[in-house]
């Protein structure tokens, strides 16, 4: 089951909808266009994790776009009659709450926003345990691109993920399970619904790189929480930039995002990457902790 809540000034709680009738203008340019912006959160024993995290970015990406979206009060008050909803009829240890905001119907001047809860995909889960094999992909782009060219909204969460899609269908058609982007001049970048994690361990100094935001890479907000608790426990941290060599010459490699969390990387393009059970056990702790 999903739980549909639309965003509307004559509802203060949001308008409770059904998701599995048709609710949607087929103008809305969220449709035609992929025009608007969206965040995924994990919803686990009754609490949306990194709710303000994913308020912050969502208002980010909104003024990125140049799109007026609702209050963040109304926001947390679909969001809360979204779970209540979801919780009466399905419920599960992990659900994905999903906020969504568009430009709404052409020819309107509002957006057209929404939240959506449903069941966490069990794959995801699966993976943190088995961990994924990876292929590198070119992002068709230089790492310089978010400075020289702002109008392509890097590091904004928009709506166009046919991109990243695609590229998660061509890893599956190459056997693999998932994808890590490159630039055109060979700096990592992120996987296409993930941020990237490298750890190293030097004696007893162990250290955290996760490429870095300048390439226009989506600012994840798993990566700043772990980050977060990683400093308290003592880590070093670093901001790439980061090359493919560097990837697998590390003790760990990870995908982290807030659904799937903490998914370590068996191999990239066919060659397997070292696997340090403790740096995975301290960072999955880490994970586990966030609220
Ligand atoms: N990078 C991209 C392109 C993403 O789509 C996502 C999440 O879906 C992330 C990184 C990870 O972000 P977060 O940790 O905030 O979920």
């Amino acid at each position: 089951m999903t739980a549909l809540v639309f965003l509307d000034p004559d509802f203060s709680a949001g308008r409770v909808a059904d998701a599995a009738t048709a609710q949607l203008s087929v103008l809305d340019q969220g449709v035609t266009r992929g025009d608007g912006i969206f965040e995924s959160a994990l919803y686990a024993n009754g609490v949306v994790r990194k709710l303000d995290a994913h308020l912050a970015r969502l208002r980010v990406s909104a003024s990125t776009s140049d799109l007026l979206i609702p209050h963040e009060e109304a926001w947390r008050a679909a969001i809360a009659t979204a779970v209540a909803e979801f919780d009466a009829a399905t419920p599960c240890e992990e659900a994905v709450v999903k906020l969504v905001a568009t430009r709404g119907t052409e020819g309107t001047d509002h957006g057209t926003s929404w939240v959506m809860v449903s069941a966490a995909p069990e794959l995801g889960r699966r993976q943190r345990e088995s961990g994924v094999s990876v292929i590198f992909l070119d992002r068709g782009y230089d790492s310089k691109v978010a400075e020289r060219a702002p109008w392509l909204l890097m590091g904004a969460k928009t709506l166009s993920y046919a991109v990243n899609m695609a590229a998660l269908r061509h890893a599956k058609k190459m056997g693999a399970d998932d994808v890590i982007f490159v630039s055109s001049d060979g700096i990592v970048l992120e996987g296409p619904t993930s941020t990237v994690l490298i750890a190293h361990r030097d004696g007893d100094t162990k250290r955290l790189i996760t490429p870095t935001l300048e390439t226009g890479i989506l600012p994840g907000t798993t990566q700043g929480a772990i980050f977060t608790a990683a400093r308290e426990a003592g880590w070093e941290l670093g901001y790439g930039p980061l090359t493919p060599q560097n990837l697998m010459d590390a003790e760990g490699v990870w995908l982290v995002s807030s659904v799937r969390l903490l998914t370590p990387v068996n191999s990239i393009d066919g060659t397997a990457i070292a696997r340090d059970g403790q740096l995975h056990a301290e960072l999955t702790a880490m994970v586990d902790a966030i609220q």
